[in-house]
């Protein structure tokens, strides 16, 4: 067994081809309109789709407007509050995320709104030893009880010990069928047999992959997942991308603030 800890890495977010964008805004007569050159490409990209709508790039453009908003913060602000949240869809973030368990990809990949998956396969991935991440909730804390600090290491060593009795049969199953896992078999056999071997691997097993979202997906899945009611690995994890988000996009994620050390949004349905 090889104790590992999550990671999170944001792999790609959106970057506007501003000259592009130019040839569209003089198409459509939005010629006074200059992008900002310090915003995100997450906020330009939400900002030309976003003024498209009431067509409020500039006054007059639209003979209803006389106004338009020029503060990027308030322009995002605005679109939140009002939960116009289907502008905010275009702009996607990928991430990296990995030494999470099957506990974690399980309740992960049920947001299926505006996100994109790629998990690593158990079918193909033949274990050496299992990667595992010891929860939070077994760490001992200096705090804790002395009974609680023995129950937490008393439980640490059952899963040892139950992880070493599945190394150790997953071992004999590939003495088992050597002659079939040997290199010169087929791949379709290796991938059969990995795949029935699989079933005595416990869901604590850590795994990785890459998810995609749009920043509303994001932001609906940090306000379920950051919450107090979440289970702790998500908690965790999600905790970790919300922070990277909060650096990538800090007006996307501005209203976002911790309350008793959990992530909570001041406009929740977006
Ligand atoms: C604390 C907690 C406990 C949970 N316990 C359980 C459990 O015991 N059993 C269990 O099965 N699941 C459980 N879940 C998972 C939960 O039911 C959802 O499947 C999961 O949170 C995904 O969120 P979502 O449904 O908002 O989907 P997302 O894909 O994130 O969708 C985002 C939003 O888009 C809209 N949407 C998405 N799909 C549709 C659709 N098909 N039709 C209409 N609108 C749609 C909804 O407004 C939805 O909220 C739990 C989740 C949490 C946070």
């Amino acid at each position: 067994m090889r104790v590992v800890s999550p990671r999170v890495f944001l792999l790609e977010k959106p970057e506007v081809q501003v000259h592009a964008a130019r040839e569209w805004l003089d198409h459509i007569g939005a010629h006074e309109f200059e992008m900002n050159a310090s915003a995100t490409g997450g906020e330009s990209l939400v900002q030309l789709a976003g003024k498209r709508c009431y067509m409020s790039f500039q006054p007059g453009l639209n003979p209803n407007i006389e106004r338009v908003r020029t503060d990027m913060a308030e322009f995002i602000e605005n679109i939140l509050k009002v939960g116009h949240g289907s502008v905010i869809e275009h702009a996607n973030y990928t991430f990296a995320i990995e030494n999470v368990s099957r506990v974690f990809t399980g309740e992960m990949n049920r947001h299926r709104a505006g996100m994109a998956i790629s998990e690593g396969s158990m079918r193909f991935i033949r274990f050496t030893n299992i990667p595992f991440w010891k929860p939070t909730s077994l760490c001992i804390n200096d705090d804790d009880p002395e009974p609680i600090k023995e129950r937490k290491r008393i439980t640490w060593e059952v899963f040892k010990e139950v992880i070493g009795k599945v190394e150790q049969s997953y071992k004999l199953l590939e003495e088992l069928w050597a002659t079939e896992l040997s290199p010169t078999s087929s791949f379709k056999e290796k991938k059969h047999l990995t795949s029935m071997f699989r079933r005595i691997v416990p869901m604590g097993v850590a795994t990785g992959g890459v998810w995609t979202g749009n920043l509303r997906a994001l932001r609906h899945i940090f306000t379920m997942r950051c919450a107090p009611s979440a289970e702790e690995e998500i908690l965790l994890v999600a905790s970790m991308m919300l922070d990277t988000m909060i650096e990538a996009e800090p007006l996307f994620f501005a209203d976002f603030e911790k309350v008793n050390g959990y992530w909570q949004p001041k406009y929740r349905k977006v």
